[in-house]
């Protein structure tokens, strides 16, 4: 017998989503990050295995108080997660409401699938505290089960995966059993570079910046194989194209040079990359530029 099945991890942006994908798939699935929002697309990990085959999905944070058109597509992604899920994380911490959890679901009504409460960073709070933090989880009669984890140092992370196990459907598999997502490499690489404008840069600048990767090439030189790539940085504003740039455009080169670095690694290739800044006037509530982007 096989089981499949799709498994949606929802939860507040900052919770440890990425970090449990990447600590269950194995690869760094979705960019990391300590400031919030980072991951704005649903993001899809693949554990196979002979008997199963799991599609993990991460789902950008729920954003409560829709101010741009860019939130509403996000809260598009959440209503995603409850059509396709045979099983659903519903991921908080120790820090996190118990009250947002039950408005979460008054507002999003489950479906015909369990829900896993999952409390992650237990690292955080003394044994007796999470105890207590669960108990009022489950008072709620929302979830099926609860489970204390944490993601960053993989407490919990075994007999999370075995409850999961026990309720995926029996069926085929979805997807080749040696791929790890469907996103294409070209994703990672943006998603790479968003990384790096995040870390790079401060305030407002990486939330108004979108980067597109416009090609991706896999050719060879003198030297061997080579994938040359172009980006393109929208910003929306020229004050902030300015700030991406700097100085004799030195800023806009530590970012080159950072984020090819990243992206060699990530490829296992050497790495051409060619970036650019463009200003773009209210890309959030551009319908069509989101639709561009994928949102
Ligand atoms: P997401 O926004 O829900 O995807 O959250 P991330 O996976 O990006 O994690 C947000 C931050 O929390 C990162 O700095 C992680 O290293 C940290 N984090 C994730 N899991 C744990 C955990 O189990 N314990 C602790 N202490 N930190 C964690
Ligand atoms: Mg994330």
């Amino acid at each position: 017998m096989h089981r499949s099945g799709f498994v949606n991890i929802i939860g507040l942006p900052n919770v440890g989503k990425s970090t449990l994908m990447n600590r269950l798939v194995g690869e760094r699935m979705s960019i990391i990050n300590r400031k919030p929002q980072t991951t704005r697309h649903r993001i899809i990990g693949i554990v196979s295995d002979e008997e199963f085959q799991i599609v993990f999905s991460d789902t950008p944070g729920l954003v409560d108080d829709p101010q741009y058109a860019l939130h509403e597509a996000m809260n598009q992604a959440v209503r995603q997660a409850f059509e396709d899920a045979d099983l659903m994380l519903y991921m908080t911490t120790p820090d996190g409401q118990v009250s947002n959890a039950q408005a979460f679901f008054k507002r999003f009504k489950p479906g015909e699938f369990p829900v896993y409460l999952v409390m992650n960073k237990s690292d955080l709070a003394e044994p007796a505290a999470i105890s207590t933090l669960l108990a009022e989880y489950e008072a709620l009669e929302i979830f099926d089960r609860t489970f204390a984890i944490s993601a960053l140092h993989g407490a919990g992370i075994d007999a999370l995966m075995a409850a999961v196990l026990e309720v995926l459907p029996e069926g085929p598999p979805y997807y080749p059993k040696d791929q790890l997502t469907d996103k294409p490499e070209r994703f990672f690489v943006s998603e790479i570079i968003r990384d790096k404008i995040l870390s790079l840069y401060h305030q407002e600048v990486p939330y108004s910046c979108e980067v597109d990767v416009e090609s991706f090439k896999e050719t060879e030189d003198s030297k061997g194989p080579i994938t040359m790539i172009r980006a393109l940085i929208y910003v929306n504003r020229q004050s902030q194209k300015s700030i991406l740039i700097g100085k004799g455009g030195e800023a806009i080169k530590r970012l080159g040079t950072q984020a090819r670095h990243d992206i060699e690694t990530f490829l296992e290739s050497r790495v051409f990359l060619d970036l650019y800044v463009k200003v773009r006037d209210n890309w959030r509530d551009d319908q069509r530029t989101l639709r561009r982007f994928g949102y």
